[in-house]
């Protein structure tokens, strides 16, 4: 077997846990999480300005409710400077690095001068090649010495062989003249001493890989494999933004959408398993592989979103499901439920979960046993309670008070009113469920009728059969 597994997912702390690096932290961690390895979370803060404790919780919150569990200590790059200064100080006594002392001024005249003669900009000093004793007692920074006269190549799993020709990378600065090291800097490092085997992230960071990989050959440090997925875009094809709805994590969970079925979506979008929508947590572990990242943007397609989150709430465990619609309540600022609200719940759970695509449709579905008497029928309802709607409530309540309350006898009754009344069952459905619900859109009358038990259904039938005339 090969060597252990590391990935890791690096976020900048700048605001929410955006939808694409959720599928990034997702990616990572069914990719290790597969394997038996290690998913490790780094926060990449070394840009102060930027960089804020309410972004960084909001991520992890934001993770925490994908279950993205990471392995050991959240690492903070910003407190590692040390560790980055020194290794540019150690590529500096290799020779690798070289302290360069030119000004802004010179730089930009390099650049000029470079223009001029249509040749490349990028910067290669002429400190690069300087002996010690010519260095004068001013400011400098630390710049690596980008090879020259070859290509390198990124053998990216997802991109293929990626060619860049060395004069296209420029003796790039690894400490500033204040000591601090540049974020290029600070990544290979992580990455090397967190002992990251395989990079998995944005293709905006493609170019990024080239620069980086001067770092570990200058260290002659083994590269991870590298994996650059291509962004996720809106349906119209454009670049995901807030044009197309919501961006942040928190914003799916606010909405109601479950866990599980977000997982699902996010690993389908721009990786694939044969034909296979639907699956399981456990299946995707099995199945993630690198092969499986295609390399167009996928498109984000709320309806499927939500068709894969109905199928995760209907064949969810019925307590699990509690758990995480009680966490939905909680997140959204409900207050906690009585227990024998709770108890009701759990017995209704099965016929609740049918065709619910999200917490808020479920909720809707359970307002009957969350609402008590006496009940406020909402507009729609109102319509089902006319003066002959009532009279159709009053005297079926007494073949309802003798019939033995299981559903086969429910039904049975309904069914020999209905007969000798002549009326459809159609008609006394939307009576009913203004009655047991106070709202049109319920489960069965009958789930109703089982899950409030022969008292409480009954006491509401006779209150509807009374009132709002
Ligand atoms: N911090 C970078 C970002 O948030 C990710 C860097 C990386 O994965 O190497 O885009």
């Amino acid at each position: 077997m090969s060597a252990a597994v590391v990935t890791r997912f690096a976020p900048s702390p700048t605001g929410y846990l955006h939808i694409g690096g959720a599928r990034t932290a997702l990616f990572n961690w069914l990719y290790a999480r597969g394997r038996g390895g290690k998913f490790l979370l780094r926060i990449e803060d070394t840009d102060r300005a930027r960089s804020s404790p309410e972004a960084s919780a909001a991520i992890l919150q934001g993770m925490a409710w994908l279950g993205l569990d990471h392995d050991g200590d959240v690492i903070s790059q910003f407190e590692r400077a040390d560790r980055h200064a020194e290794v540019a100080n150690e590529l500096l006594a290799a020779g690798k690095a070289f302290k360069c002392f030119a000004t802004q001024d010179e730089i930009e005249a390099f650049r000029e001068a470079a223009r001029a003669e249509g040749k490349s900009t990028l910067y290669r000093s002429p400190w690069r090649d300087s002996d010690a004793a010519s260095h004068p007692d001013a400011p400098y920074v630390i710049r690596i010495k980008a090879p020259s006269g070859g290509t390198m190549v990124i053998k990216d799993e997802v991109q293929g062989d990626v060619r860049i020709a060395h004069e296209q990378l420029d003796d790039m600065i690894l400490l500033r003249s204040d000591g601090t090291p540049v974020y290029m800097l600070a990544v290979v490092v992580d990455d090397h001493d967190m002992g990251v085997t395989h990079v998995i992230r944005g293709d905006d960071h493609l170019s990024n890989a080239a620069r980086q990989m001067m770092i570990y050959e200058a260290m002659e440090w083994p590269l991870p494999v590298y994996a650059h997925i291509p962004l996720i875009h809106g349906p119209d094809g454009k670049k995901l933004s807030k044009r197309h709805g919501a961006l942040g994590a928190q914003e799916y969970q606010l909405m109601g959408y479950p866990a599980a079925g977000m997982r699902n979506y996010l690993a389908r979008l721009g990786w694939s398993h044969g034909d296979d929508e639907f699956f399981s947590d456990a299946q995707a572990r099995e199945w993630f592989d690198l092969a499986g990242i295609g390399k167009s943007p996928a498109r984000f397609d709320t309806k499927k979103l939500e068709h894969l989150c109905g199928q995760h709430i209907a064949t969810s465990e019925n307590a699990a499901l509690q758990q995480e619609l009680l966490a939905f309540r909680t997140a959204i600022g409900e207050n906690n439920l009585p227990d024998v609200k709770l108890a009701l719940l759990s017995d209704a759970m099965n016929c609740l979960k049918e065709r619910a695509k999200t917490f808020p449709e479920l909720l809707e579905k359970a307002e009957f046993l969350l609402v008590d008497r006496p009940i406020e029928p909402d507009e729609k309802a109102l319509k089902s309670l006319d003066p002959v709607s009532r009279g159709i409530l009053s005297t079926l309540t007494p073949h309802l008070q003798n019939a033995s309350w299981t559903r086969d006898a429910l039904e049975a009754a309904t069914a020999d009113y209905a007969d000798s009344n002549g009326l459809k069952f159609g008609k006394m459905a939307g009576p009913l469920r203004a009655a047991l619900a106070g709202r049109s859109v319920t489960p069965s009358v009958f789930d109703m009728l089982l899950v409030l038990g022969r008292d409480e259904a009954l006491a509401r039938i006779k209150d509807a059969a009374q009132e709002h005339g």
